[in-house]
């Protein structure tokens, strides 16, 4: 690290300078100085300058609700401008939906705002209790626990699960709440190549011999990448070596499978993944996770994961408009429906001007366009968002290196003319960088 910023010079504002163009997030993690906030300084010499630049595309503060077109406070420009959303996972659009609001407003009148306690001292609601039930049945399991964050769920449950002498199994692309889990567990981790059955019976195979417990988590939906795990032959190879399954539903609950029942449903798996996991942040444009099971590992849980026994509990109107939401998921598959048609028109759209398309076909409502160099993923995010489209430019660390991209999510409430414009300013940014 002090060898890369070697040539930089002293501050213009705060911090030291530091041109973004030669760097990444990555080069700020680790510093060695006798000062233990010496690197936020370099850090912050950083973003400013990325700032300067115009190409920070982040955080760009929204002033409406979350819908299909949106006004953002564009900094830039000092002033409010109307977007096109192609970056929520808001995929139903059913953070407004007229009975998801209600739900919420009536929950808010009868229990007012929050619990102001964990789940198991005075955090549980009546609506606590029936929201994990109904959790359950969607997921074809006996019980189900709610979790204040999608994040937490899987950080409290891998933790609680996996102690020395057992072992978990992970995708080298599941998501950081998986891996924080992991490394908060007090067992060992192991990776196995993306999607790669070969490599994941290797792991089995040696960790038979060398643990206890084996647990395989995956996310059921990769969420940087939008393409499906291969649950099938994980649950058949967990099976052969006497291991776990977590599937991780974020992206699948309410998107994929026949009843809108996540990755169990669409691969006609329910009830023989032995957890399911998914989050309310989502299809249930909430916030809050779960954890459905057998009523014996959601017992356990209720009192050996620590994210749920020591955090406080959702608040009333989060778990009313859940609670709807999951019922206009069962009432409304039309809306599924569209959304897939609209992840049809979008992907082949893309596909057709010559973007590199990933998943091709698509397998949910996450679509990514490689770029691969980052300062060009930059520059390219800045013209798309002066075009008036709101997309998520990921570069590394979360993605690999020189697999920058940009991850569009489409929504049921996409209009065909939403979709027209995005593929027009992708037309155009794609062509003025060489990209098509
Ligand atoms: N798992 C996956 C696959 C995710 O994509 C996310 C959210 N990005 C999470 C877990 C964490 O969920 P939450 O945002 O509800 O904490």
């Amino acid at each position: 690290m002090e060898h890369a910023l070697a040539g930089t010079s002293r501050s213009r504002r705060r911090g030291t300078y530091i041109d973004s163009d030669k760097y990444t997030l990555a080069d700020f993690m680790e510093h060695k100085d006798k000062d233990i906030f010496a690197k936020t300084g370099l850090c912050y010499g950083y973003i400013t300058d990325w700032k300067d630049k115009g190409t920070h595309q982040y955080q760009r503060a929204l002033v409406s609700a979350c819908k299909n077109r949106v006004m953002v406070h564009d900094k830039v420009l000092g002033a409010n401008r109307l977007m096109t959303m192609m970056a929520s996972n808001n995929y139903l659009g059913l953070s407004t939906h007229p009975k998801v609001m209600s739900a919420a407003r009536d929950a808010l009148e009868k229990y007012g705002t929050g619990v102001s306690s964990a789940p198991m001292l005075s955090g549980t609601l009546d609506l606590t209790r029936k929201l994990e039930k109904k959790i359950a049945k969607l997921k074809g399991c006996e019980d189900a626990v709610v979790f204040s964050t999608g994040y937490s769920a899987n950080v409290g449950t891998i933790s609680a699960l996996t102690r020395a002498g057992d072992v978990v199994i992970i995708d080298r692309l599941d998501h950081a709440s998986i891996i924080d889990g992991c490394r908060l567990a007090e067992g060992e981790f192991r990776i196995y190549k993306h999607n790669d059955m070969e490599s994941l019976e290797k792991q089995l195979k040696k960790c038979r011999a060398e643990f206890n417990g084996i647990l395989i988590i995956v996310d059921g939906i990769f969420s940087m990448d939008g393409n499906l795990a291969n649950l099938p032959e994980i649950v058949r190879l967990a099976k052969k070596y006497g291991a776990r399954v977590i599937a991780d539903d974020a992206h699948a609950t309410g998107v994929i499978g026949k009843s809108g029942g996540g990755t169990g449903d669409h691969f006609g798996l329910k009830g023989e993944i032995d957890i399911i996991m998914g989050t309310f942040s989502k299809t249930l444009a909430a916030t809050g996770g779960f954890v459905a099971s057998t009523k014996e590992v959601v017992t356990y849980l209720r009192y050996y994961a620590r994210s749920y026994t020591f955090s406080a509990a959702l608040t009333p109107a989060i778990l009313a408009s859940v609670h709807a939401g999951l019922e206009v998921i069962k009432n409304e598959p039309e809306r599924r429906e569209k959304l897939w048609d609209n992840i049809h028109y979008m992907h082949d759209n893309l596909k057709s001007l010559g973007f590199d398309v990933y998943p091709s076909p698509p397998e949910s409502a996450i679509m990514i366009i490689t770029i691969g160099d980052e300062v060009k993923l930059r520059q390219m995010s800045k013209k798309i968002h002066e075009e008036g489209i709101y997309v998520n430019p990921v570069p590394f660390p979360a993605v690999p290196k020189n697999k920058s991209r940009f991850r569009l999510s489409l929504m049921a409430t996409h209009t065909r003319e939403d979709m027209d414009e995005t593929i027009r300013v992708f037309k155009k940014i794609g062509k003025e960088f060489g990209v098509i």
